[in-house]
């Protein structure tokens, strides 16, 4: 099995090729497809499961088919992937540069240790997906109420168990309502009361995953 069974742009098939993912990990064969087809997901999966790209795969193709489509549209955010730590959330916007290679794909990242300013700057130039952490995001609406989330088509919220642990469940929902019915897809790699609880609070027909 390749990615090449996936309905996906030619150059993310390279851009996958060229960092050296050949086969698509377990949760990468149920995630993918099922992403792409819309769903809302709760995926209970480890870090190391591949895991970041099972997200990013359906992120970089939707994003970018918007864009080819509607090459004249202003350029609001598409996605927004929410993770525990700034740490994260580097690392996730890395392998999202290495996946959009070539495609009309950019990426911002709205975390705390710079300033707020710069990071609002890079947002109006133009791109496609948002990746930070929650009271950051929080921060941005709170400052710029004005910043329009409202083209978000996909939400992605990784780390969700380590995300509630750290109190950001209010965060959460908050940022969820300031969007306009995205697709969910969340990520923990336990499945606790409390994930379920804000899985079903933020999307009808989940479908579970678990690799
Ligand atoms: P993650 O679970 O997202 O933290 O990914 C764990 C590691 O697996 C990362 O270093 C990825 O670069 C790598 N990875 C993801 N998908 C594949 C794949 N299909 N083949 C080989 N390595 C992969």
């Amino acid at each position: 099995f390749s990615y090449s069974f996936f309905n996906l742009p030619q150059k993310l098939l390279e851009n996958l090729e060229s960092v050296g993912y050949e086969i698509p990990t377990p949760v990468q064969m149920q995630v993918i497809p099922a992403a792409l087809s819309r769903r809302n997901l709760l995926v209970s999966a480890e870090t190391g499961s591949g895991k970041t790209a099972s997200f990013l795969v359906p992120v970089v193709a939707r994003c970018s088919e918007v864009r080819l489509r509607h090459p004249e549209a202003k350029k609001r955010p598409l996605a927004l992937v929410l993770a525990p730590t700034r740490e994260l959330c580097v690392q996730v916007e890395e392998q999202a540069k290495l996946l959009g290679k070539g495609l009309p794909f950019k990426t911002a990242l709205v975390i705390g240790g710079d300033a707020l300013a710069g990071q609002v700057h890079r947002l109006r130039q133009g791109i496609e997906v948002i990746i930070g952490t929650p009271g950051r995001i929080i921060d941005l609406l709170t400052k710029h109420p004005n910043f329009e989330l409202d083209e978000v088509c996909i939400l992605v919220l990784d780390e969700v168990d380590c995300m509630l642990q750290k109190g950001f469940r209010d965060q959460l929902m908050q940022i969820f309502q300031a969007l306009s019915q995205p697709q969910v897809l969340m990520f923990s790699a336990t499945i606790l009361p409390d994930v379920e609880k804000m899985a079903s609070l933020m999307a009808k027909d989940l479908i579970c995953i678990s690799a």
